[in-house]
């Protein structure tokens, strides 16, 4: 079973066939080179309500939320614990 993992940059999807956060990739699509993150990941960040969403969230590429959000303990164990689940 493969995962889709998705461009910080311009949200482009690519499949692997192993289960982690997030791969450190260049983008084929728009040439950004950053941390293309899990499918899973990229759906909790975007349930975490707006009131919730630091300053400029809007504005972060997709590795900089996963990032902030991690700091800031916006994305519970159960989202960010890819590597021992499935
Ligand atoms: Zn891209």
């Amino acid at each position: 079973m493969s995962e889709t993992y998705v461009c910080p940059y311009c949200e482009a999807a690519v499949d692997r066939d192993y289960r982690v956060q997030y791969v450190i990739r260049s983008c084929s699509e728009c040439g950004g080179h950053g941390r293309f993150v899990h499918s899973t990941v990229t759906a909790a960040l975007d349930s975490i309500p707006e009131e919730e969403r630091p300053d400029g969230w809007a504005a972060q590429p997709l590795d900089e939320r996963l990032l902030t959000a991690v700091r800031e303990g916006l994305l519970n164990a159960r989202d960010t614990q890819l590597r021992n689940g499935c």
